[in-house]
């Protein structure tokens, strides 16, 4: 473990830590303004004015008006709600949907579930830096398209897809488009109406807020089946009593995350390119992953030949730094990141990926270490490789 330093965080598109004022926000709502928004007495009506508060500040935060925002428990609700809701909505009108081979499972498994019920789904292929080609969705619309779904950035390596020219095309074409913007919200500008989509999913625990919290932008005029049946709260679309906590430290983390957003990107780019290049200088036989410039600021993902980003990442744990070898969802299996072997990579390369994620709270102090002690996590990692012939 370093002297100097703490421990070192250098995995923010798993999860963020939660600020401060979030917290307080979060603890105020627990402590003192614990109403069920759903009553009419004043603690009901505290609660309803936070709730209401909260659907204006993330609506501004997209362009979006404050009705167009439904809570949800998870950006990965927020995905099945937006897929299977509209699949549900507009099943008479067609049965075909479009995405990319590169999404996260909380968009590839309830696609899956549709294929059951007799669903087509269309898998767009990325080219070797991870990006979808408008081109391609275009060619896969038929008379039965419903439904477009492709994520804003990648998860593993950050790419940042042309959603806006998307957007574009299927406006033309009358097609609902639905967008993951997990890992984008607050991190880069999402304006719902830029980006040209019907349905957006975001997620409280990316952006130094709780977890267990999530919203889906719905355009006025989207049709969606609930997917969430009770008590008709969220104007019917998800019932469930409001998660009042939750849903104010999402709002709070949303209005903290857009203050100073272009500085903050541009501190955080800079350090990653520092990371990047300096890393490719150090180490020999490391393959950069993801799109030089189209990617998240804080998103930098290597091969490393020869090794496992598996043990990578527990002797970085054990230098006091934690980083990934793919996402947080998928880690614990023994496949390989499909997002990678999506790009072209051979399950060899792809097993041997480190995913480091920087947050505007790392320093140029904590790269450096990480700097000093990766060429020895690696080079012990080879000596030990039955795959390493040096
Ligand atoms: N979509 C993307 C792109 C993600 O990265 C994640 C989480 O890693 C999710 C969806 C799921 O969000 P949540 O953890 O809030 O369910």
């Amino acid at each position: 473990m370093n002297k100097n330093l703490k421990y070192i965080y250098f995995d923010h598109s798993a999860t963020t830590p939660v600020l401060p004022e979030v917290v307080k926000e979060i603890n105020d709502c627990f402590t003192t303004y614990y109403g069920n928004a759903s009553e009419p007495h004043s603690p009901g009506q505290k609660a309803k004015e936070i709730l209401e508060h909260s659907r204006e500040v993330i609506g501004k935060s997209l362009g979006a008006k404050p009705k167009e925002i439904v809570f949800t428990g998870s950006g990965t609700e927020s995905d099945n709600l937006a897929i299977i809701g509209v699949a549900e909505a507009y099943e008479k009108k067609g049965n075909h949907v479009i995405t990319s081979e590169i999404e996260h499972p909380a968009v590839h498994m309830p696609l899956r579930k549709l294929v059951r019920r007799g669903f087509n789904v269309t898998y767009i292929p990325v080219d070797k830096f991870g990006m979808v080609d408008p081109w391609d969705v275009k060619k896969s619309i038929t008379n039965k398209t419903i439904l477009v779904t492709i994520m804003h950035a990648n998860n593993i390596v950050g790419t940042i897809q042309p959603i806006d020219e998307i957007g574009k095309i299927l406006k033309e074409h009358n097609i609902i488009f639905h967008t993951d913007a997990v890992q984008t919200f607050s991190n880069i500008k999402t304006d719902v109406n830029k980006l040209n989509v019907d349905l957006l999913s975001l997620s409280g625990h990316k952006i130094y807020g709780p977890k267990g919290v999530g919203a889906l932008y719905i355009r006025k005029g989207t049709r969606i089946m609930p997917q969430i049946l009770g008590g008709g709260h969220e104007r019917g679309i998800r019932s469930g009593t409001e998660n009042i906590p939750g849903i104010a430290g999402l709002a709070k983390a949303a209005e903290l995350g857009q203050k100073n957003l272009p500085d903050k990107i541009l501190k955080v780019t800079k350090m990653r390119d520092y990371l990047i290049n300096s890393l490719l200088n150090k180490i020999d036989e490391v393959k950069f992953n993801g799109h030089p410039t189209e990617r998240l600021s804080g998103n930098c993902n290597f091969s490393f030949k020869y090794i496992e980003g598996e043990s990578i990442v527990l002797k970085l744990d054990i230098a006091g730094i934690a980083a990934s070898s793919g996402s947080a969802c998928s880690s614990s299996s023994l496949k390989p990141s499909h997002t990678l072997v999506a790009m072209g990579l051979s399950n060899q390369e792809a097993y041997g990926s480190l995913r480091i994620t920087l947050g505007v709270e790392n320093t140029k102090e904590e790269i450096d270490y990480f700097l000093e002690v990766i060429p020895e996590i690696i080079s012990d990692l080879r000596k030990i490789s039955p795959l390493y012939k040096k």
